[in-house]
């Protein structure tokens, strides 16, 4: 399996060098050359596999061979040994033809932690076969950080630096990040927006001297190896509910649109799906563009799901690549412009391709707040206030009812415990591994809205690169 860049102009790579690579080099995303293929008979035969099973059958089509099936099959398995449930993704039946699919059982509580648990093991790997180290730098929205830094902390061949936005995410978010103590783990507060942090940690990528020279590397959505992790849980719980004999349709909280776009993947290789939901908050630019095919951004408004709080969703560059009949001109220009008038649009026929299979709903704090409530009352569960907009998107505009509907549980309810207890006047409890948290000596580094501030920084904290200078490579 090769990977080409959505904008048509990068180097075609091996999944390894897209692991290392993030970003690609004309600044586009990398996507697989073509769908791994599965027909329903192959697909129905994984009814009954663990997690870790199915997710080697859904993975190892994407590795291509750059990673022998013995190193891989253990990669897996130690990346899903650290979730608390032994289904991994357990599947709870709400009735009606509901599912809630829990994606929140890894170590930082959100469903980050199921693609970057594989991410740790399987950087490990790649670097110590290659005598490499790399230095990681990643913006967070919040829970991709904490995710990261868990992944990574400790291991000998990786720097990394999280930037998020200074006063933004919630204190159980920045706690997770900042009480860690590992000496190769540095948190960045920066004084802006996430899309702030987003572009930063872009601007980086963009400075190929600065980018070769620390080795750069990324563990946002932007990197391939991500979104492979999540396509397993679609198979999985469509598996669960009578896929893929039955059409499915999933509902999603979405911000930078990786989670949705995993989902889209599966469908690509031959999963029956009737719909995606997309649920947003006040940040609503994806409705907005599954709505008029016109993609327009706005300021970001801080809400009670800052997770979302997004108006520059990366990953819709992967779907755009599939709407422009995988044109990267065509991507490039989109892009282009809306980097420069902060918008496009897309002709009609390319959003009825679209609208065919995506549809959007939007939801105010107050009405996310109002169904967490309502949930609890009616079946004594929180919900993460992520999870109710999506929830409350999939009820909104699930077209056919007979039809299964899985709506993403995107993080527990203690990771927002002020937004739940808001709602529902119940605070829900941190789980047993986390108890301490609010005790820990946090590390906290503020920086000013500046990439140049932020570069100085990371060349002065990481390590990763000399190799490179020793041998005469490429030295800045
Ligand atoms: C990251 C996140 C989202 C949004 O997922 P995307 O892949 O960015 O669309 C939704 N909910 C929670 C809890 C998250 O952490």
């Amino acid at each position: 399996m090769k990977y080409v860049s959505t904008r048509g102009e990068a180097p075609v790579l091996a999944f390894d060098d897209v692991l290392l690579a993030g970003l690609a080099r004309d600044g586009g995303l990398y996507v697989p050359e073509s769908w791994p293929q599965f027909s329903a008979a192959e697909i129905a035969g994984w009814k009954d596999l663990s997690y870790v099973d199915l997710a080697i059958q859904v993975i190892t089509p994407f590795v291509g061979g750059a990673i022998a099936a013995p190193d891989l099959r253990r990669i897996i398995a130690d990346a899903y040994s650290h979730f608390d449930d032994p289904n991994v993704a357990p599947l709870k039946d709400l009735g009606r033809g509901e599912y809630l699919l829990e994606l929140f059982h890894g170590p930082t509580l959100a469903f980050k932690d199921v693609a970057m648990q594989f991410l740790g093991p399987l950087f490990d790997h790649v670097l110590a076969e290659r005598g490499q180290r790399i230095c990681i730098a990643g913006a967070t929205s919040g829970d991709t950080g904490s995710a990261a830094i868990e992944a990574c902390k400790g291991r000998d061949n990786i720097d990394i630096f999280i930037l998020y936005p200074h006063g933004r995410v919630s204190d159980v978010q920045r706690r997770q990040m900042t009480t860690v103590d590992a000496a190769n783990v540095h948190t960045i507060a920066l004084e802006g927006t996430f899309d702030d942090c987003q572009d930063a940690v872009k601007a980086l990528f963009n400075d190929m001297a600065f980018r070769d020279r620390v080795n750069l590397s990324a563990v946002n959505s932007i990197n391939w190896a991500r979104i492979v992790a999540q396509i397993v849980y679609y198979f999985w719980a469509a598996l669960k509910v009578g896929g893929p004999v039955t059409k499915v349709n999933f509902a999603v909280p979405t911000g930078n649109f990786g989670n949705v776009f995993a989902g889209y993947a599966a469908h690509r290789m031959g999963l029956p799906v009737n719909q995606f939901i997309v649920g947003s908050n006040a940040n609503d630019i994806l409705t907005r563009f599954f709505e008029s095919g016109t993609m327009k951004m706005g300021q970001v408004v801080p809400t009670i799901s800052p997770s979302m709080d997004i108006q520059v969703s990366s990953n819709f560059e992967r779907l755009l690549f599939e709407l422009f009949g995988r044109d990267g001109a065509r991507v490039t220009q989109a892009l282009t412009g809306f980097r420069e008038t902060g918008g496009f649009a897309v002709d009609a026929d390319v959003l009825a391709v679209a609208r065919e299979i995506f549809d959007g709903a939007r939801f105010t704090d107050d009405q996310t707040r109002i169904l967490i409530d309502a949930h609890y009352v009616a079946t004594r569960e929180l919900l993460d206030p992520h999870t109710a907009v999506g929830l409350s998107a999939g009820r909104a505009r699930r077209k056919d009812t007979t039809l299964p509907l899985i709506a993403l549980a995107t993080a527990h309810p203690a990771k927002f415990p002020d937004a739940v207890e808001a709602a529902t006047g119940e605070r829900p409890d941190l789980p047993a591994h986390m108890a301490g948290l609010f005790e820990r000596d946090e590390h906290i580094n503020i920086l000013p809205n500046d990439v140049a501030a932020v570069r100085s920084f990371i060349k002065d904290h990481t390590t990763s690169g000399e190799g490179i200078r020793a041998s005469g490579g490429a030295a800045a």
